[in-house]
């Protein structure tokens, strides 16, 4: 039992700060490019110019927000749409749960924002201030001149990151070189600047200051990602019947007895979340790579095999440690659960690409106006409305001829319009009231229920769209 004059435990531990050394290896080099290439989409793509019409930004992805609409190079999707947004959602969930079932935490170790933006910064301040050793004395020393300099260098490089960070995020709303020019002249709207703020603070304070603390405290992706990997699962590992007993090797010594880790804690001062993966598995190891390439070069250079520590699942560990061949890395990536996941994923995808194609240039939703239901004329005409919403999903102004058929002789017309034609503007949505009637005595007057179609037809193409509704009699 604790004594109660004994010093409370504390549940905080303060950050110790990490600094990861430079590497180089196939995995690092896959980082880089997987940086390059993620980086440059991310803050690129908003400048990518695309014809849309009149009313509307050249602007090949953009985020309409106040009409609530997606534009994605040739594909529109509109409010009434966002099946497709699900769709890709759920793409996307699909996606993390195969590759996670298949190789583990490799979103995390090489496509995570965080991880990305953190090995920015982190290349960054190594330009900066040096690679490890250098930014230890760095840390260490008091705040003297040189200190002064370097971190006012780093600081102020981090933060233009995050500002064209905080920056591209906007540009992806709105037309990026309009947007440009007004954020220069100070002209644009205030929330732009806020969320540029808070973006670009956010972008410093998490790539620069709280690096694998997201990782490890903040984001619940590590716990979620458990109950999807399996014992065939692939994920980074110490071959520790192959390095223990681990030991210093001295130039000139044989190491009798002594496993191949030579203790040189390269793979250590690698790796950007601190740990030691020589203890095995943790929930803070993103499998990023980098202390497999750095424990492969100390094995290059004292003679010894690669990949004491590499990617294996736990089906191989335990077939090694047997003195058994492990299976093929395809056999854990092709197995019954990746490839279920494959085929949901593809059917998502496949699902959405046909309904992409499927749908027409023309929306068109009709609502009757119930209250009345209908309405008699002076001349016994009886009269039933209806709202129809026209979007032109188009990019240039559009003419719609609207009419009806029915077997019973319906007549329509249009309110405000002396023909049956309604121009609706590119990329616009128009609501147009429609009246449908019936001559006094007819069928469909005297019926009480009567099935019509209405048709909108582009008349700039052969594009028509139908709705079929009823009108409504006087049931006599
Ligand atoms: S232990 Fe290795 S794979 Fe895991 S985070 Fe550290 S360097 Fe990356
Ligand atoms: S890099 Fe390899 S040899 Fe060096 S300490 Fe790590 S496991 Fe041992």
């Amino acid at each position: 039992m604790t004594s109660p004059d004994a010093e409370p435990t504390s549940l905080y531990t303060a950050r110790e700060p990490i600094f990861p050394r430079r590497v180089k290896g196939a995995f690092r080099t896959m980082k880089w490019w997987i940086m390059a290439v993620t980086l440059g989409i991310y803050y690129l793509t908003p400048w990518i110019r695309w014809d849309r019409g009149p009313n509307l930004p050249d602007q090949a992805v953009l985020v309409d927000l106040a009409n609530r609409r997606f534009f994605f190079f040739t594909i529109e999707i509109w409010p009434h749409e966002f099946y497709f947004v699900a769709g890709l959602l759920i793409m996307a969930g699909l996606g993390l749960f195969l590759f996670t079932s298949a190789a583990g935490r490799v979103w995390c170790g090489y496509a995570c924002p965080q991880t990305v933006w953190t090995d920015l910064y982190i290349l960054v301040e190594r330009w900066v201030e040096g690679d490890r050793n250098a930014r230890i004395r760095l840390h260490r020393q008091g705040w003297d001149g040189e200190k002064i300099r370097k971190r006012a260098l780093k600081w102020t490089l981090w933060l233009l990151i995050g500002l064209a960070t905080g920056g591209a995020w906007i540009f992806y709303f709105t037309d990026a070189p309009t947007l440009a020019a007004d954020l220069v002249q100070g002209t644009a709207h205030p929330v732009a600047y806020l969320t540029m703020l808070i973006l670009t603070l956010t972008t410093f304070a998490f790539g620069g200051f709280a690096r694998e603390q997201i990782c490890i405290y903040a984001c619940p992706w590590p716990r979620i990602q458990a109950a999807m990997m399996d014992e065939d699962t692939l994920t980074i590992a110490y071959r520790d019947w192959r390095g223990e007993p681990r030991g210093k090797l001295h130039q000139g010594e044989v190491a009798e007895g002594q496993g191949d880790c030579i203790d040189c804690m390269a793979c250590v001062n690698v790796c950007p979340m601190g740990i030691d993966i020589r203890n095995g598995q943790q929930l803070a190891c993103i499998t990023c790579g980098l202390c497999i390439d750095a424990c492969n070069d100390t094995m290059d250079r004292i003679g010894k095999p690669r990949d004491l520590i590499g990617y294996m699942a736990l089906t191989d560990e335990v077939r090694e440690r047997a003195g058994q061949t492990p299976k093929s890395v395809w056999s854990h990536v092709f197995r019954l659960r990746t490839v279920l996941y494959t085929v949901l994923w593809a059917g998502v995808g496949i699902g959405l690409v046909v309904a992409l194609f499927l749908r027409s240039e023309i929306d068109v939703n009709v609502s009757p106006v119930r209250n009345p239901t209908f309405v008699t004329l002076s001349d016994g005409t009886i009269r039933n409305t209806y709202d129809i919403r026209l979007r032109n999903k188009s990019g240039s102004d559009e003419t719609y001829s609207i009419s009806v058929t029915s077997e019973a002789g319906l007549v329509l017309r249009l309110e405000g319009s002396a023909d049956a034609l309604v121009r609706v503007p590119a990329n616009e949505t128009l609501q147009q009231r429609v009246y449908v009637e019936a001559a006094p005595g007819s069928a469909a007057a005297v019926a009480d229920r009567t099935e019509l179609r209405l048709w909108v037809a582009d008349t700039g193409s052969t594009a028509r769209v139908h709705h079929d509704t009823v009108f409504n009699g006087k049931g006599q």
